[in-house]
């Protein structure tokens, strides 16, 4: 006879262990499941992992701007040793999520899901039953209209790298190939960027993205737009690429070719059919409670969902929230999405909360728009920064601030003020009259509204 459970999640990211542990704590019988080692992306093969490297590529670029300036002597990434201490970070999270799911009396199960009936899925040949199901499946590489496809190394693999080649060559100019662009390029390869658009990181502002292409230039990280690649091939030890630049025909060389071309929900492979859950090209299609249209049974959330939540690790853990209170106490929890605040982490990072200047405008605001290069102030000459400006926009009628885009070291900080004053429905004029303790990057806040 089929095992039976009050709840099962497939996905041990952050989209799925929320919802998982708070209904097991509860009593519920709950199983989780994941096809890789548990964990998820962000804290395996994503944020965590990536931010060590850009960690340790910061120290790069701090000491190369103090050149000069009171610092001497060059500093250089050992990647090898590097890679090393990320893994400090990646290996041992597997066996602790597993232990923790037991904690709170989780069944763990390893293997790949996917539906029988409404009710019904099947694991490693085994079937299971269950009340209650939660997609939280995650994302996975785009696939790409490019021959020889399979070339193309993806953020995982690039993150396990034992060795970094020479000579990269990213496709996409999205967040992941623009943060390893500037991780890659720190550590001394030549970098290029190829993206098929007339702009690079296109849900940031316009403005700042184009301020963060001169510090590309000045690290000799190439950003080749308009540019879409048709095909790879490989020769020897490298790879040939070849593009078309607005119907001119390019080529461009490389030990090593990453897909940096955006990610799609990981749900093609899991018969939906069978298991009666519509979905959309974004995701399994829900209604404000996060539950399947089309099966009541099932529920999503995180990158696998099609929901107004962004692919981030704190939206899935949201959503999971969202989810674990409208299966506990019934649906009454609408997915009320509050401000999300992302950043893409370069060197400097740039971050966003709310609107675009645009999307102000396109929405029929009335608007104030602050935009300055703040390269000359205090905060940013002591660390002989170049690359530094923010744009806040705030609605003119009511005071509000609509949205906040912030380029300069802590960017990834600051923008959380922004986020809080904008949950709370503060006005510009509260966050000007603050006192802020000094000097530190948040007290330049009252000259950016
Ligand atoms: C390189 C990279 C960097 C990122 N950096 C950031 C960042 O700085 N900040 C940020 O907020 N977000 C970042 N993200 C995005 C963030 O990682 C995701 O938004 C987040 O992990 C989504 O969580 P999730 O639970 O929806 O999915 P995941 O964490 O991906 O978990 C889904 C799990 O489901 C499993 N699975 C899939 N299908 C099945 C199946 N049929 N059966 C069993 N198991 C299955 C997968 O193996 C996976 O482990 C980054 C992503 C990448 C790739």
């Amino acid at each position: 006879m089929a095992k039976h459970f009050d709840l099962i999640v497939i996905g041990t990211g952050s989209g799925g262990s929320t919802a998982a542990g708070k209904c097991a704590t509860a009593g519920w019988k709950v199983a989780q499941i994941d096809s890789r080692p548990f964990g998820g992306t962000c804290a395996r093969r994503g944020c965590d992992p990536k931010k060590v490297l850009v960690g340790a590529a910061e120290l790069i670029d701090w000491n190369l701007r103090m050149k000069g300036h009171g610092i001497s002597g060059a500093t250089s990434i050992d990647w090898q040793e590097l890679m090393e201490f990320k893994r400090t970070f990646t290996q041992p999270v597997p066996e602790n999520r597993e232990k923790g799911m037991e904690r709170v009396g989780i069944t763990p199960i390893h293997g790949r899901a996917s539906f029988v009936d409404e009710e019904t899925i099947e694991v490693n040949g085994e079937t299971l039953k269950a009340n209650n199901f939660l997609i939280a499946a995650g994302a996975k590489p785009a696939p790409l209209p490019i021959d020889g496809f399979e070339h193309l190394i993806t953020s995982t693999q690039f993150l396990e790298l034992d060795e970094l080649p020479d000579k990269l060559i990213f496709v996409g100019g999205g967040y992941i190939s623009f943060e390893f662009a500037f991780i890659a390029a720190l550590a001394g390869a030549q970098v290029e960027i190829l993206h098929q658009g007339e702009r690079p990181l296109e849900g940031f502002d316009a403005d700042l993205v184009n301020i963060l292409l001169e510090r590309t230039g000045e690290l000799n990280i190439k950003v080749h737009l308009n540019t879409e690649v048709k095909s790879v091939t490989k020769d020897g030890n490298s790879y040939r690429v070849e593009a078309s630049q607005k119907g001119n025909a390019q080529t461009y060389t490389g030990n090593l070719v990453i897909h940096g071309a955006g990610r799609v929900p990981d749900i093609d492979n899991m018969q939906l059919k069978e298991g009666n859950v519509e979905r959309t090209k974004e995701g399994i299609k829900v209604n404000e409670y996060l539950q399947s249209i089309s099966n009541p049974n099932v529920y999503a959330a995180g990158d696998a969902v099609d929901s107004n939540g962004l692919p981030l690790t704190p939206v899935a853990g949201f959503e999971s929230h969202v989810v674990a209170s409208n299966l506990l106490d019934g649906n009454h929890r609408k997915a009320e999405y509050p401000a999300q605040p992302t950043a893409v982490f370069t060197i400097p990072p740039l971050a966003m909360v709310g609107l675009t200047e645009q999307q102000a405008r396109d929405a029929g605001n009335d608007i104030e728009v602050n935009f300055k290069k703040t390269d000359e102030w205090y905060s940013y000459r002591r660390t002989n920064e170049s690359t530094a400006a923010f744009k806040t926009i705030i609605n003119k009628e009511t005071g509000h601030i609509l949205g906040a885009h912030i380029l300069g070291s802590k960017a990834e900080e600051i923008i959380n003020l922004f986020a809080m004053a904008m949950n709370q429905n503060l006005k510009a004029t509260a966050l000007k009259k603050m006192v802020y303790a000094y000097p530190s990057h948040a007290s330049d806040i009252p000259y950016m509204v």
